[in-house]
C-alpha cells in the first residue's frame, strides 16, 4: 500500500510516514489529516513511497487528503531540500515554517476577499537619471539567472530601480519578490510600490501580520493573484507560480539571518532560489555585506553602481570627526556639537543624535559596595529604565523595580553609570528647554502604527532635535534633517567580534545618509577618541570600495570569512560544564578524523555566557573550502545526534554564523 510521508509541525520535524489506499505520487504537495496521539493534525505530504522503513502494522492510515489548495510545487521541494541540506535542518522544518499557521491546522482555509475599491491611477514615475538609465541597462529581467549586486550611496535611487525592473517583470506576466530587513520601518517603501502599481496586487508578508492576513496575503501570492510580494526574510520561502525576479534590498541588513529554528541567511537561499528559476536577483546596499563585496570582485556577482545621489541639489553630507580628547564632554556630548545642534535650532533645521544603546544608562552601581543591577537569569546587566522606573534585561525581558537603596549594603546614593537614549534625551532638553525633541527608539515606537505616527510627526516639523538609535537609521528622507551627532561610535572599534567594524560602518554610512537629502546640505559630526582610525577617514571620504578592500585584506590574512567557510555547534544547558563537556565530545568523534580539511577549535562560552538561566557554550568548525565544510557537516550532525547528553541540554548547528 501506498506510503505517505508527512512533514507536521512537531519538535522533532522528522517526516511520519502514513498510509494511504489510493494515494499516488501526484498527491505530493498536497495538505492531508492524519491521526497523531490521541488527535489529529494538518500536515504536508512530502513524498508518496512504495514502502515504510517501519513495520507495516505500526502505520496509521491517513485521513482525508486536502485539494483545497493547489499542491505545493516541486520547485518548492527543490528550495526546500537544499535549504535542508546546506543548513542541515530537517526537511520537515524546512516545509512547516514556510507554510502560515491556520494552513497547519485542522480548520478551514481563509478565501481571499475580493477586492472592493477600483484602484486609483499609477502614480508617476521621475525620469531615470543618467546613472540609474545606466544601471538598468545592465540588468535584463528575461536573460535567466544572474546575481547582480547594486551598490549605491544612500539617496541614490536605488529604489526607483528596483521599481524599474518590477515593472519590467509585470510586464512580462511575472511575480515579483521584493525583500526587505523590517517592512514596519519602511512604511514609505510600501506606499511607494502600492502607488506605482495599483492594479498588480502587492502583498506583504512578514511575521507581525496578523494571522489571518498572513495567510490571505501567501494564498494570494501562492495563487499567483499577488504580482508584488514585499517581505521580511520569511517570505523568501513562498511559493510564487510565476516567480520572475528577486530584489533583496540592504541586503547588508543582520535582520536577513533567522537567529532561531532553522537559521538561514534569506539573501543566500534568494541567490540559490533565483538559480533555480533561472531569473536574476538584485542584492541592493550602501555598504554591502562583505561576502558580497568580494563576490563581486571576484566575478560572481555583476556589480552595479550609483556614486551619487539621485536629486542634484541633496549632496552626500560632509563628515567631520570631533576628537573628544581634545574636548571637555558633558553628559557625552561635546561643546562643538553641542554648539552645532544650537545652530540649526536657530535656522530652524533638524538635528538627529545617534546612539546605539536604548533605556537610561547600561547599568546602576553601587559605588559604596561594587554592586551592580546585574540579570538573574542572563550574563548581563539589567538596563536602567528610567522614565519606567525600571531595571530590565535587554537579552531576557526579565524585569524588576529600581531599588531605592543597594541591596547589598543599603547604601542610598546608587548611580546609573554609562548613558542610554533617554539620559540624551533629558540633558538635551535641559541644555535647550524650548526645543521640541523627539526620542525614536524600541522603547518610544513598539508597533508600526506608533512608528508611522512618528514619522508623520518628525516629517511636519514637528521635531527640532531627535535622539535615536539606528531605528533611525533606515531608508528615510528628512528633508529638514542637516545635523547629524554621533555618540559612542568608539566601542565597536576594537570589539572581541571581528564583525563589529563592518556593521559599524554600515550603521554610520545609513545614519549619516539621512543628512541633507533635500535642498539643505548636510553635515556630520562623530565623537571619537580616535580620529586617525581609518574607518572614520573611509567614512569621512564616502569611500565603502577602500573600506571593503582594507577590510577584506585584513579578513583574508586573518583566514576569516569570506575566506573560510565556518559552522557553529552550540549547547546549552543549565551547567556550563554540561555544555562544554558535550561540544568536547563532538570534537572528538570519529567523524572529525576522516575530514582534514576541516578544522574544530576548542569549546568556549559563547560571549553572552548565560542566556535565560541557561549557559551557553560554542564551538566552531572552519574550512577553506565551502564543499569540504558541506560534506562534513551532515556526517557531524549524524554522529552528534548519537552523544548522550543530559536531558536538559539542547544543542544546534549553525551555519555561516554571524555573532560570535
Ligand atoms: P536609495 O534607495 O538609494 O536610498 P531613493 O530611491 O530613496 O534612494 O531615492 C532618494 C531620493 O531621490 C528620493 O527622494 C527619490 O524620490 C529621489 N529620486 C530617485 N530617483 C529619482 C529620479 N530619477 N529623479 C528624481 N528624483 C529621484
Ligand atoms: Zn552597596
Ligand atoms: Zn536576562
Amino acid at each position: 500500500m501506498p506510503v505517505l510521508r508527512v512533514a507536521l509541525d512537531l519538535p522533532l520535524h522528522r517526516l511520519f510516514d502514513y498510509v494511504a489506499a489510493d494515494a499516488s505520487t501526484a498527491d505530493v504537495g498536497y495538505r492531508v489529516r492524519v491521526p497523531f496521539g490521541r488527535g489529529e493534525r494538518v500536515g504536508v505530504i512530502v513524498e508518496v513511497a512504495v514502502a515504510s522503513e517501519w513495520p507495516p502494522e505500526q502505520l496509521k492510515a491517513a485521513g482525508e487528503i486536502l485539494r483545497d489548495l493547489p499542491a505545493l510545487p516541486a520547485d518548492f521541494f527543490g528550495l526546500c531540500e537544499f535549504a535542508s541540506t546546506y543548513y542541515q535542518a530537517p526537511l520537515g522544518e524546512v516545509v512547516m515554517q514556510a507554510l502560515p499557521a491556520g494552513l497547519k491546522r485542522v480548520a478551514p482555509v481563509l478565501r481571499r476577499q475580493g477586492r472592493a475599491v477600483r484602484p486609483p491611477p499609477p502614480a508617476a514615475a521621475p525620469e531615470l537619471t543618467a546613472a540609474q538609465a545606466a544601471v538598468l541597462a545592465t540588468i535584463a529581467v528575461q536573460d535567466g539567472f544572474a546575481t547582480h549586486l547594486l551598490h549605491g550611496v544612500t539617496g541614490s535611487g536605488k529604489t526607483e530601480v528596483y521599481l524599474r525592473l518590477v515593472e519590467r517583470t509585470l510586464a512580462a506576466g511575472r511575480q515579483a519578490l521584493l525583500l526587505v530587513p523590517e517592512i514596519n520601518l519602511t512604511p514609505q517603501l510600501e506606499s511607494r510600490v502600492r502607488a506605482r502599481f495599483p492594479e498588480a496586487g502587492v502583498v506583504s508578508l512578514h511575521s507581525e501580520l496578523a494571522e489571518a492576513a498572513r495567510e490571505r496575503n501567501w494564498l494570494a501570492a501562492f495563487a499567483g493573484e499577488a504580482s508584488i510580494v514585499l517581505g521580511t526574510r520569511l517570505a523568501i520561502f513562498a511559493p510564487l507560480p510565476r516567480l520572475g525576479l528577486i530584489i533583496v534590498d540592504e541586503e547588508h541588513d543582520t535582520s536577513f539571518k533567522q537567529q532561531d529554528g532553522m537559521r538561514y541567511s534569506a539573501r543566500d537561499v534568494a541567490v540559490f532560489r533565483a538559480r533555480q528559476h533561472g531569473i536574476p536577483v538584485v542584492l541592493g546596499s550602501a555598504t554591502p555585506a562583505l561576502e558580497s563585496w568580494a563576490n563581486a570582485q571576484g566575478g560572481r556577482y555583476r556589480l552595479a553602481c550609483l556614486r551619487e545621489r539621485a536629486n542634484p541639489a541633496a549632496v552626500l553630507p560632509a563628515v567631520n570627526l570631533l576628537d573628544t580628547r581634545k574636548t571637555v564632554l558633558r553628559e557625552g556630548v561635546s561643546e562643538p556639537l553641542l554648539a552645532a545642534i544650537r545652530e540649526r535650532l536657530a535656522r530652524g533645521e533638524q538635528s538627529l543624535v545617534f546612539l546605539n544603546r536604548r533605556g537610561y544608562a547600561p547599568v546602576l552601581a553601587c559605588p559604596a559596595c561594587g554592586w551592580v543591577s546585574r540579570c538573574q537569569r542572563c550574563a548581563a546587566n539589567l538596563v536602567l529604565h528610567l522614565a519606567e522606573r525600571r531595571l530590565r534585561c535587554h537579552h531576557c525581558g526579565f524585569e524588576n523595580r529600581v531599588p531605592q537603596a543597594c541591596p547589598t549594603c543599603g547604601n542610598q546614593d546608587i548611580h546609573p553609570f554609562g548613558r542610554g537614549t533617554q539620559r540624551v534625551e533629558v540633558w538635551l532638553q535641559e541644555q535647550f528647554p524650548e526645543a521640541r525633541i523627539l526620542r525614536v527608539d524600541r522603547d518610544s515606537v513598539k508597533s508600526r502604527k506608533q512608528w508611522e505616527a512618528m514619522l508623520e510627526r518628525i516629517h511636519g516639523g514637528e521635531a527640532d532635535i531627535l535622539v535615536g538609535t539606528q531605528m533611525l537609521a533606515k531608508g528615510h528622507d528628512f528633508p529638514k534633517l542637516t545635523l547629524v551627532g554621533v555618540l559612542g561610535a568608539d566601542a565597536a572599534l576594537f570589539a572581541a567580534d571581528w564583525r563589529a567594524p563592518e556593521r559599524l560602518f554600515a550603521q554610520l554610512m545609513q545614519v549619516a545618509g539621512r543628512a541633507g537629502r533635500a535642498e539643505l546640505k548636510g553635515e556630520v559630526l562623530i565623537q571619537t577618541e580616535y580620529p586617525d582610525h581609518p574607518l572614520y577617514a573611509a567614512l569621512a571620504a564616502h569611500d565603502y570600495p577602500g573600506f571593503a578592500a582594507a577590510l577584506l585584506k585584513e579578513r583574508e590574512q586573518a583566514g576569516f570569512p569570506p575566506y573560510a567557510f565556518q559552522a557553529m555547534l552550540r549547547a546549552e544547558a543549565p551547567e556550563m560544564a554540561d555544555a562544554i563537556a558535550f561540544l568536547t565530545t563532538a570534537c572528538a568523534l570519529p567523524v572529525v578524523q576522516e575530514h582534514p580539511n576541516v578544522v574544530l577549535y576548542d569549546p568556549v562560552p559563547m560571549k553572552l555566557s548565560r542566556l535565560a538561566s541557561l549557559e551557553r557554550g560554542q564551538l566552531l568548525a572552519e574550512s577553506p573550502s565551502r564543499p569540504a565544510l558541506q560534506a562534513f557537516l551532515p556526517r557531524w550532525r549524524e554522529a552528534i545526534e548519537g552523544i548522550k547528553a543530559p536531558s536538559k541540554l539542547r544543542w544546534h548547528l549553525e551555519v555561516d554564523p554571524l555573532e560570535f
